[in-house]
């Protein structure tokens, strides 16, 4: 299938490492051109350098994203460098265990990490998503509908993505710019090793959880979410909008009773 990316311009937010990198490599692979804003130097001039070499753009933006001013030039330097913006990939986000007991300042910051760069990048993109009707793409997580425990503000900007990306797809339907959320819930990333390492068991931890997932007892790869971001944002999803897609092997939805079984 033509995915009719070729030469699209695509902005991705934390693609340096496991699900960014899956993406910003899963676009790359279709022919667009992108740009990666990303808080580490290293991996991101890594692939800039790689692609490059490939006569391929993979644009490097260093910055926090915490911080709307890296928003506002992320964009700007997209589009200085590549004329327009036809996809927007929220991606970036880190479940920081931000809990009941942390306190209200704690809960802002991290709503910071996690949710209110989604809407800075929105809004500063929105002129020129529209100009190219283009397509927004939110990562969000399942812990947005399961709750996990111990992680109050994480849970809480999940659930706004959620929510946004309802809201989102309203503001933009008139001028054709789709907006969708890939959810991703055990998904093999740097991200899911470090919290893994936190626990007394890491490889038995590992094992347990595998065992809740009904598609092949494993963890779904970054490909897998890629792939899916990818189809969401070409025109072969021309009228898919406001959706909220499951990317997890069954873990989220599936009869508990049937795993357990298998
Ligand atoms: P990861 O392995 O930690 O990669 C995240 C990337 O985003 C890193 O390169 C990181 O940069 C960058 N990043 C994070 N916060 C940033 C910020 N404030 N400014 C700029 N860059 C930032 O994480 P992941 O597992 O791929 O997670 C990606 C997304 O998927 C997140 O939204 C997460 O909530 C969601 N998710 C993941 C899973 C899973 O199973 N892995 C499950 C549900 C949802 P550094 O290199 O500086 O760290």
């Amino acid at each position: 299938m033509d995915l009719q990316l070729q030469d699209k311009v695509v902005l991705v937010t934390g693609g340096s490492k496991g699900i960014g990198e899956g993406i910003v490599r899963s676009f790359l692979a279709e022919g667009a051109r992108v740009a990666n804003v990303n808080r580490s130097t290293a991996e991101g001039q890594a692939m800039e350098v790689e692609y490059a070499a490939k006569g391929q753009d993979c644009f490097f933006i260093q910055g926090d994203l915490s911080d709307t001013e890296v928003c506002r030039n992320a964009v700007e330097a997209t589009v200085e460098k590549f004329g327009r913006l036809d996809v927007l990939v929220n991606n970036a986000g880190v479940n920081d265990g931000v809990s009941l007991d942390a306190g209200p300042d704690e809960f802002v910051e991290s709503l910071r990490r996690n949710l209110v760069h989604y809407y800075a990048l929105v809004h500063y993109a929105r002129h020129e998503l529209q100009k190219a009707t283009g397509s927004i793409i939110n990562i969000g997580s399942k812990v947005s509908v399961t709750g996990q425990g111990g992680t109050s503000a994480y849970a809480a900007a999940k659930g706004g993505i959620n929510a946004l990306t309802r809201e989102w797809a309203v503001d933009f339907a008139a001028s054709g710019v789709r907006v969708n959320t890939v959810m991703p819930a055990e998904t093999w990333t740097p991200l899911y090793e470090n919290w893994l390492n936190t626990m007394p068991d890491p490889e038995g931890t590992k094992r347990k959880i595998e065992q809740f997932i009904p598609l092949g007892r494993r963890f779904t790869t970054t490909a897998e979410i890629a792939d899916m971001v990818v189809f969401l944002a070409s025109p072969r999803s021309s009228h898919t909008t406001g959706q909220i897609i499951f990317v997890d092997g069954g873990y989220t939805h599936l009869d508990r009773k049937f795993t357990a079984e298998m």
